[in-house]
């Protein structure tokens, strides 16, 4: 990926601002490995989940999801839990700031980037078979980098430990499954060219809808285009590679998009679907 040298600039910025404003005195992991205990829904799958987050769209300086809707821009999973918690003017507490330095880190220094990336991508592994589950590992926990174009270098080395690969993504064709990656099209709002396209070619899409916490989604989403999809509950747990194929992963607003209004086209989905 070659970037402008204003954007190279904005970054260098940015990264200097995360370092400044939040100071760490341990070394800046790239993975965040769930606990198998608490990862539990995962554990008894027989996997040990690990996700790399990166700052999402425009907050490290470059634009590290080219297909955001300005909808899901504006309520990405990014600030939910704790990464939303005390964010100063900037949009960073110590989450964001982190996730601008990891991004930052992949932008400036690639080869430093990937060769740690696949260190902890093995060490991942040998944790996971520790505990006598298999890895599975989702790199855009919080962008939409296309990994197998940027680095296949780190696809090869993490399929070579035997860890699944899986993520969400916008990006309007499936190319990154030919590279070993498990997709789940993430529908932005509007007419659902890219969904329909999807999902015609068996692949999940998920859908944001506007149901409450605990409360029980539609069975059905009625698609911009016409058609009716069966729903499955996707916040029972992450592990997408194990969901049926072309089905709609439904998720409960969360976050800034808690409280959001539904809308026919727009990136959260009413939970009355008529
Ligand atoms: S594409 Fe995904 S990660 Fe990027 S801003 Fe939208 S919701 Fe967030």
């Amino acid at each position: 990926m070659t970037y402008t040298a204003a954007t190279l600039r904005e970054v260098t910025a940015r990264r200097r601002f995360a370092e400044t404003h939040y100071p760490t005195r341990t070394p800046l992991d790239l993975l965040t490995v769930s606990n198998p205990k608490v990862a539990k829904g995962a554990a008894e799958l027989g996997y040990l989940p690990a996700v790399l987050h990166l700052a999402p769209h425009t907050l490290s300086g470059a634009n590290l999801c080219p297909w955001a809707s300005r909808e899901c821009a504006a309520g990405c999973l990014n600030t939910s839990g704790r990464g939303g918690i005390a964010l100063d003017a900037s949009g960073l507490n110590a989450i964001q700031a982190a996730r601008v330095r990891r991004s930052a880190m992949m932008i400036i220094e690639p080869d430093a980037f990937a060769a740690q990336l696949v260190a902890e991508v093995q060490r991942h592994a040998r944790t996971a078979a520790r505990h006598g589950l298999r890895p599975c590992i989702r790199l855009n926990g919080t962008s939409d980098v296309a990994w197998h174009r940027t680095f296949p270098q780190v696809i090869a080395a993490t399929l070579e430990t035997g860890a699944r690969l899986y993520d969400y993504t916008k990006r309007p064709v499936p190319d990154a499954a030919a590279a070993g990656i498990d997709l789940t099209y993430s529908y932005p709002g509007g007419e659902g060219k890219a969904a329909r396209r999807y999902l015609e070619s068996g692949y999940r899409c998920a859908v944001v809808f506007d149901t409450p916490r605990g409360a029980p989604l539609p069975d059905e989403w009625h698609a911009p285009w016409g058609n009716a999809y069966p729903v499955i509950d996707g916040d029972a747990h992450d592990l997408r590679f194990t969901d049926p194929a072309g089905v709609i992963v439904g998720l409960r607003a969360k976050g800034r998009l808690r409280g959001a209004l539904a809308s026919r086209f727009g990136f959260v989905q009413s939970s009355l679907q008529v």
